[in-house]
């Protein structure tokens, strides 16, 4: 079960209840001006965005939103963000209609929950990995298959347990 956000919505009726909130963000990609271009990602740290070169345009991203994960989009960031980016490097038109948004999914202790299921014996899970599963993809589906085919796993499992979280 490696439902990432969603993984809340199918565990649920199962009887799990993991302290899981989400951390959304957003992205838009421009169009540079007078045929500008970038050629690495820069980071703008005082104002908490990014200007990333991509195929579409310039994408610029935002910081964190705290909100229900259904909750309709709200990307204030990206209308507060452009003006100031702007500023940095010359974006002209929206290339997208409207600005991709993402959920990332979130423990308090900032690590995934990888294993067997506490209470299902062939439910394996693996998600939360928060803001950064494309880097710990690889590795937490190593474990996971390490110790879903009885080889000795490839890091210390234990951190990682559901047990951790369940009040029942
Ligand atoms: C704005 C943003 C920026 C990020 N930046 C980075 C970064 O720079 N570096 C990094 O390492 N990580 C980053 N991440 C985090 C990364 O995207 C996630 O941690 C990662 O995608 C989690 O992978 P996953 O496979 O667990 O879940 P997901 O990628 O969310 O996949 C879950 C899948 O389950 C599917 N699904 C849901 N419900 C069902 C169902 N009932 N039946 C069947 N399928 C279902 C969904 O459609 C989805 O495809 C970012 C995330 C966001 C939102």
């Amino acid at each position: 079960m490696a439902l990432g956000p969603w993984s809340s919505d199918v565990l649920k009726p199962l009887g799990y209840e993991f302290p899981m909130l989400v951390k959304r963000g957003y992205h838009i990609h421009y169009r540079p001006l007078g045929g500008a271009f970038l050629r690495r990602p820069v980071v703008d740290v005082e104002n908490g965005y990014l200007l990333i070169p991509m195929e579409r345009g310039v994408r610029l991203t935002t910081g964190i939103e705290f909100a229900e994960r259904d909750a309709p989009p709200t990307p204030v960031q990206i209308a507060r963000t452009k003006p100031i980016a702007r500023k940095l490097f010359p974006i002209d038109m929206e290339v997208d209609g409207e600005p991709w948004m993402g959920s990332r999914p979130c423990f308090a202790d900032s690590l995934p929950i990888i294993g067997r299921s506490p209470r299902h014996e062939n439910l394996w899970l693996d998600f939360g990995h928060g803001h950064i599963g494309f880097t710990t993809g690889p590795i937490s589906g190593r474990l996971l298959a390490d110790m879903m085919t009885g080889h000795t796993p490839v890091i210390d499992p234990a951190p990682y347990e559901a047990r951790r979280f369940l009040m029942v």
